[in-house]
């Protein structure tokens, strides 16, 4: 794991949300006011390049849609290939004839992770293709203690701390009615 404790302040909202994994949260991380600068844009995905200092990747690979802009300024910077994942029914899977050749090394890059299980996801993605996965890199994970993959793969972010998060039947902003919030766009459901 390799973190810059890198001043995202700027891009947290409060209040009840819920958040693309389906969780519930009263912290909001609005990636959004990063990518609406572009020259800010470029110079936090310069951040990332530093993180990654020896890492060799081929392909950089976003979840689709929030992170898709940091993938391509982050594969624009490397002077790497940049494809990214729609999820249309319940999977993830490349469409418009992106694809990944066999043996490549493949960096997923996100713009926030709560659970960990998109880039999961994508490290399915990978392996079906045949390719490898490089690292994951995120300006913001959500929590501290490490994921399970990270034994294997690793996580470079410029933001982690703990954020809260709750199931929607144990939500205490729930249980006092609090208004929800749905900020994303690509939340599909799931409990
Ligand atoms: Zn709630």
């Amino acid at each position: 794991m390799r973190t810059e404790c890198f001043d995202m302040s700027f891009i947290i909202k409060h209040g009840h949300f819920l958040l693309s994994s389906g969780l519930h949260s009263s912290v909001y991380n609005q990636t959004a006011l990063i990518s609406q600068d572009p020259q800010q844009c470029k110079t936090i995905i310069s951040k990332i390049i530093g993180l990654l200092h020896s890492s060799q990747f081929d392909i950089v690979l976003s979840p689709a849609m929030g992170a898709v802009v940091f993938g391509y300024e982050l594969a624009c910077q490397a002077g790497k290939r940049f494809l990214y994942a729609e999820r249309r029914d319940t999977h993830m899977r490349l469409h418009r004839d992106q694809a990944i050749a066999a043996r490549s090394r493949v960096l997923v890059m996100e713009n926030v992770i709560t659970t960990g299980g998109t880039s999961e996801e994508l490290f399915d993605l990978v392996s079906r293709a045949g390719g490898q996965i490089a690292g994951v890199a995120s300006l913001v994970v959500r929590q501290l203690a490490p994921f399970s993959w990270e034994k294997t793969v690793p996580l470079f972010s410029l933001h982690r701390t703990d954020m809260p998060t709750y199931a929607a039947s144990v939500c205490p902003l729930c249980q006092d009615h609090v208004e929800l919030t749905i900020p994303g766009t690509t939340w599909v459901g799931r409990p």
